[in-house]
């Protein structure tokens, strides 16, 4: 038995999205063109309401390539403290870019404060960088930006001319959370990342989409840093798979979540943070928190990382209702100790 909550990436793929796999029709995509990822790719900036879309194999490599086609070198990126672009992305978009992240602590909801952004935003003299770029994410921790929020994000890009990107490996989670279209939340942005291989479930690869122009920057530096795939439709039939299908179902991955945290809510010493989509942080700073996992462990039970004094537990495709309950359960004996 193994109930793993340690991540949204951990699925399995299913006998359904094997084979599509195998059914896939494909082509030389870097030569002329594979029709199943081109499917793939218009049928994703379609659910955006985009122009174009490029397959990358990972959300990594989409983030670094939405930044490289944003930016130029010495020019500068405005990122949260903790979003994935910036501190889990290897600074590849330094590295590759010579492009500056300017980093700041994000608030409570997830959202960059404008009046702090707007404090950060360099005046057009030579001692400084070019600040060109905010790069958002959604969702976040967990956490769903409020759409009041990314008007007003709209209306401060316009004032300070600055480009936005929003990295959107869950953005379906945070249409399946609120009920607003994915083409909403995506709408104030030039350019948007989405993952397949998260809560969607696909074994690999992640879509970027923009501006056709755009799209035909963007995959000249995903050439270059090799991410030009051949007959890669065999990866992206399942990608169309989990677009077509699995969606929906997100919303029973944020209920499993919901349950979960009420549940670990009630346990004497826990504290759980408010739970939006499809993660769960518990706080485990009044116990033994090693002690804790290694109890789970035994039971077949994995969760994240150690962050802050809090550990992370994701619902996904794999994990079903009962398995809530046998989690419930492994926490009240691991924290009764
Ligand atoms: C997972 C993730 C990515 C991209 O991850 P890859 O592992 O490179 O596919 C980007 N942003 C966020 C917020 C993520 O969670």
């Amino acid at each position: 038995m193994c109930i793993d909550l340690r991540s949204d990436t951990v699925t399995q793929p299913t006998p359904e999205i094997r084979e599509a796999m195998c059914r896939a029709k494909v082509g030389d995509d870097v030569m002329d063109c594979d029709p199943t990822v081109s499917r793939l790719e218009e049928m994703s900036a379609e659910m955006l309401g985009k122009e174009a879309g490029m397959f990358v194999p990972s959300g990594t490599q989409s983030n670094l390539c939405a930044l490289l086609s944003h930016c130029d070198r010495g020019d500068e990126y405005l990122v949260g403290q903790t979003a994935h672009t910036y501190l889990f992305e290897g600074g590849g978009a330094a590295v590759f870019g010579s492009i500056q992240p300017q980093s700041l602590d994000q608030e409570e909801d997830g959202t960059l404060a404008l009046d702090k952004l707007a404090a950060l935003v360099k005046p057009d003299d030579f001692h400084f960088a070019r600040t060109k770029l905010l790069c958002l994410e959604n969702t976040t921790w967990g956490k769903v930006l409020p759409l009041d929020y990314l008007k007003l994000v709209q209306s401060f890009a316009s004032d300070y001319q600055l480009s936005l990107h929003l990295d959107g490996a869950r953005l379906f989670n945070a249409s399946a959370a609120t009920g607003v279209s994915a083409v909403q939340l995506a709408k104030p942005f030039e350019s948007v990342s989405i993952c397949l291989s998260k809560g969607l479930g696909a074994p690999v690869g992640s879509v970027l989409v923009a501006s056709a122009c755009f799209i035909k920057e963007a995959k000249r530096w995903r050439k270059m840093l090799g991410g030009g795939m051949r007959q890669s439709g065999m990866l992206a039939a399942a990608g169309i798979y989990v677009l077509e299908n699995h969606i929906e179902r997100l919303i029973e991955d944020h209920e499993n979540a919901r349950q979960l945290g009420e549940r670990l809510a009630g346990i004497s010493k826990l504290r759980v943070d408010p739970i939006q989509t499809n993660m769960v942080f518990v706080d485990l700073s009044r116990f033994d928190g090693a002690a804790v996992s290694r109890t789970l462990e035994a039971k077949g039970i994995k969760i994240g990382g150690y962050t802050g004094g809090k550990k992370r537990l994701v619902t996904h495709l794999g994990i079903s209702p009962k398995d809530i309950g046998y989690v419930v359960k492994g926490f009240e004996e691991a924290c009764a100790g």
